[in-house]
């Protein structure tokens, strides 16, 4: 198999040639057939996050066809199409993985981060934690359902149900969101970086009613907001753009410091949480309801061997929606 590695933090990854690795016991062996850029493999190759062991293949928004099964694997066949996640391994054991909080366990595997991912031709995965994914619709297209989506999704539905929403950052995620949200029948404002005329316009032809700079307040105040943006001084302009009891939903891994803030912002029961990981259940449940909302993924291909163009295109804000590595 041949696969971009990150081998020093910082550092281009590098197109390598491995050993075709074979699945162990319960995993599954996937051929890659496209794979999503998100915004966390910038914070991995950035040596944002903690316990970072190189190498390390990244890439959790892989879609692909089973090649391989290991024993045990039950329910999977060879030839299947599935979806690999950011969230590959829990230990099932400890208190939130029995608590149906299994996105925060205490021992888990993330794809691309601490288990090799889908910067790659192929890529093992362990198969409880892939999603069949059917027929329908193309590897590209489905491939940022799988991060940006799921994600988004598990984010959209700890803002609550308000009508108002905000989106602050209009990328891979929240391209997505914004579908989920108007099919839900709320009414979308979007926050890019100030005077992205680009990326406003963007927002209004996936259904936003608003779109402005971050630096802007909504015509009204919003019920709830997400902030998919790494930025944290979006924190307290958020909180100030919502109504009372209100929710702001920080939905990012990695986010600059969060400056302080008079306690009048969070007053009157406003909220603030962070959205952390997925579980399965978040994937099955946004899988069911995609075909439903006709989610379009904006999408722009590299070839695998471009993975680097397309972290640093990411960096740049140079395209709309979602980068897909194709092999
Ligand atoms: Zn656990
Ligand atoms: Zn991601």
């Amino acid at each position: 198999m041949r696969a971009m590695v990150l081998k020093k933090i910082g550092a281009p990854l590098e197109w390598t040639e491995l050993a075709d690795p074979m699945p162990g016991p319960g995993e599954i062996r996937v051929k890659v057939a496209a794979c999503g850029v998100c915004r966390t493999d910038l914070h991995v190759v950035d040596g944002e996050l903690p316990d970072l062991k190189l190498p390390i293949i990244p890439g959790h928004e892989i879609v692909g066809r089973i090649d391989a099964i290991g024993p045990g694997v039950k329910g999977l066949s060879v030839g299947q199409r599935v979806g690999v996640p950011w969230l590959g391994h829990t230990c099932g054991a400890c208190d939130y993985c029995v608590g149906g909080h299994e996105n925060l366990c205490d021992r888990p595997l993330f794809t691309g981060y601490t288990r090799n991912g889908g910067y790659a031709t192929a890529t093992i995965a362990d198969a409880r934690f892939t999603f069949p994914l059917g027929e329908e619709g193309g590897d590209v297209a489905l491939a940022p359902l799988l991060c940006a989506g799921l994600i988004g999704w598990r984010s959209l539905t700890i803002a609550g149900d308000g009508q108002r929403l905000g989106l602050y950052g209009f990328g891979a995620a929240a391209h997505i969101v914004a579908q989920v949200a108007r099919w839900q029948g709320r009414t979308v404002f979007a926050f890019t970086r100030p005077g992205d005329v680009t990326t406003q316009t963007f927002a209004r032809s996936l259904g936003a009613a608003w779109a402005g700079g971050s630096d802007e307040m909504p015509p009204e105040p919003l019920d709830a907001a997400i902030i998919f943006a790494t930025v944290g001084d979006l924190v307290p302009i958020a909180l100030t753009a919502v109504c009372r009891g209100g929710r702001v939903v920080c939905a990012g891994i990695h986010m600059s410091d969060i400056p302080s803030f008079p306690y009048r912002l969070l007053w009157e029961e406003r909220q603030l949480v962070s959205v952390a990981n997925l579980t399965r259940q978040d994937g099955i449940n946004f899988l069911k309801i995609a075909p439903q909302v006709g989610i379009v993924t904006e999408t722009t291909s590299y070839p695998l061997d471009q993975a680097n163009q397309a972290l640093a295109d990411l960096r740049a804000g140079r395209f709309e929606g979602a980068a897909v590595l194709v092999p």
